[in-house]
């Protein structure tokens, strides 16, 4: 069956080596199939305008093709919509209250809360509100994100869960790793959780690839694909690209942006060159 793939950025910073490897990874993988690319530009607050014409422009400067139109998030929050809909009539979303002041405070005085790959996990705080406190708050303009009661929703789908990675296997899904995350906030209906479980259904891909930062995501994006009865893909987790001390590249290091290299007179093909030499 052909591949379908996809490479999906957020526009809030230059690309760099890390991201060439993506690209060229999920490229790679469609090999006689489809090849996408999808804005994740859901945060308003930071993805911007000339980031995402750079990322065009670097893309197709590494040599790469891709499908159009791009898929952009932000042009698509009735999907979130409708899904977060779905969750809410199987009863495994709460309104949270609390501001990170207030859960940091909480987890001090709980003492030793359970750590998840972002860190302590929610401690529940809002999980058991009276409906009468809910309506009430929500009708006073408090504001409130939404979150995944996930024990309730593991138990509704009842049993394991099993996920493939094309490079490691087959694992049994842990969908509580990050606790009860939020999947939307009063004014944006979606996160990263939830708009990319969306709209890689949405986009028909077969094969999810991406860093091995996000395979932990992937534990909870499976659970969620029950919940709302979404095709199963399969995952390809890669190495991550670092620098000379084992560091993973980050948006804020400009000295290795594709942009940089290229103004400093590197050519795509050193760029494929360097990125051969680590392997997935
Ligand atoms: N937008 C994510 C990132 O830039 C990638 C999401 C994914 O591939 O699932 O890290």
């Amino acid at each position: 069956m052909p591949e379908v793939t996809r490479f999906a950025p957020s526009p809030t910073g230059w690309l760099h080596l890390g991201h060439a490897y993506a690209a060229l990874f999920a490229q790679e993988k469609a090999a006689g199939g489809r090849f996408l690319i999808r804005l994740e530009d859901i945060d308003g607050t930071r993805a911007r305008p000339e980031y995402e014409e750079a990322i065009f422009e670097d893309l197709a400067w590494l040599g790469l093709e891709w499908e159009r139109p791009v898929r952009r998030q932000s042009e698509h929050f009735d999907d979130y919509r409708a899904a977060l809909k779905r969750l809410e009539g199987l009863g495994v979303l709460y309104p949270c209250f609390c501001t990170r002041r207030e859960i940091q405070e909480e987890i001090a005085r709980a003492g030793n809360a359970p750590q998840g790959p972002d860190g302590p996990l929610y401690p529940g705080t809002c999980r058991n509100r009276s409906a009468e406190e809910r309506a009430q708050r929500m009708a006073a303009g408090e504001p409130y994100a939404l979150r995944l009661d996930v024990a309730k929703a593991a138990g509704l789908v009842g049993g394991d869960l099993e996920w493939r990675d094309r490079g490691r296997g087959v694992f049994t899904a842990r969908p509580g790793v990050f606790g009860d995350v939020v999947l939307a906030r009063k004014d944006t209906p979606a996160s990263y959780h939830l708009a990319v479980v969306v709209d890689d259904a949405l986009q028909g891909i077969t094969l999810v690839t991406r860093g091995e930062d996000l395979l932990e995501a992937t534990h909870l994006h499976r659970l969620l694909q029950a919940l709302l009865g979404l095709p199963v893909p399969e995952w390809w987790h890669h190495g991550l690209i670092t620098d000379e001390n084992g560091k993973r590249l980050a948006k804020r290091d400009d000295a290795r942006s594709l942009r940089s290299l290229r103004e400093a007179g590197w050519t795509a093909e050193r760029v494929r060159e360097v990125l051969g030499r680590n392997d997935g």
